[in-house]
């Protein structure tokens, strides 16, 4: 049983808010190889450790001005912006309707949300950063995705726990595969890589917990985004031509749309937006 209404988004917020906290700090250490739980949170410029208290999420940004309460040093916007985000996905993960674990019970939807979430906000803000999405965190969420269906079939009998798995899989399977062709093809055509290989394992992540439609769609919202986002940066001058940006967030970001409102809604919208494109 899930908490009633509106006990659940309130403990989505708090919860996505110190989860989002956490993440801010694995997307800045996963990169520079320095382990994500030691040593606690301080302060980058004099090295203060924070106390509690200054270690809430967005309240203390907001309380201490943005400022370490040490040095001075600004504490960047993105920190607080993050937390919010979290707060917010987390409340939409687990009010959406997502479609992914077929008669699943509702907790466990929630939770494997809150999961997705969680994998896909650092691989954002490090491919953000970097260009880079880092193998080790793609392929895990990958096998936290096949795990968390497991669990949703076999709660529902061993036949059940059967085709959701090798359906996840063959989903896992084809993101890969289908990714790396498509690289490979862009490669000889244009003589320059397209697609990063990160992208392939996130394709490869998404079908692990969405499925074949779902991982279909989510693609699908990604290369429409993206292509709207390279075609806007290049009529306004902030792109040059050939100039790669990151396409983990568009993914992500799709893979998310998905999980939240699930297959058949996003299916309705994208012919709706395809009649119109039509007339
Ligand atoms: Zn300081």
């Amino acid at each position: 049983m899930l908490p009633p209404d509106p006990v659940l988004p309130i403990l989505a917020a708090v919860l996505g808010a110190c989860i989002g906290s956490f993440l801010n700090v694995v997307a800045w250490r996963l990169p520079r190889g320095e382990s994500v739980v030691l040593p606690g949170s301080h302060c980058p410029r004099c090295g203060t450790s924070l106390s509690w208290l200054e270690n809430i999420p967005v309240l203390s940004w907001l309380l201490l001005r943005g400022r370490c309460r040490h040095c001075g040093a600004p504490i960047a916007w993105r920190y607080p912006a993050v937390e919010l985000l979290c707060a917010g996905l987390f409340v939409a993960t687990a009010m959406g309707s997502s479609t992914a674990l077929a008669g699943a019970p509702a907790w466990l939807v929630v939770l494997g949300g809150w999961g997705l979430v969680s994998v896909l906000l650092p691989l954002t803000l490090i491919d953000l950063d970097q260009l880079w999405l880092p193998e080790p965190l793609c392929r895990w969420g990958a096998v936290a995705g096949l795990t968390i269906s497991a669990i949703a079939g076999f709660s529902q009998g061993e036949a059940s726990g059967r085709a959701l798995l090798l359906h996840h899989l063959l989903a896992a399977s084809a993101g890969l595969l289908g990714f790396e062709a498509v690289s490979a093809l862009a490669r000889r055509l244009l003589g320059q890589p397209a697609l990063g290989l990160g992208d392939a394992k996130l394709a490869a992540l998404l079908g692990a917990w969405l499925g074949l439609i779902g991982l279909g769609l989510a693609v699908a919202l990604a290369v429409l985004s993206g292509g709207l986002f390279g075609l806007l940066g290049l009529l306004s001058g902030r792109l040059k031509r050939g100039q790669a940006f990151p396409f983990g967030p568009f993914l992500a970001g799709g893979g998310l749309a998905l999980w939240i409102g699930g297959n058949g809604f996003w299916l309705q919208q994208l012919a709706t937006g395809l009649g119109w494109g039509g007339l």
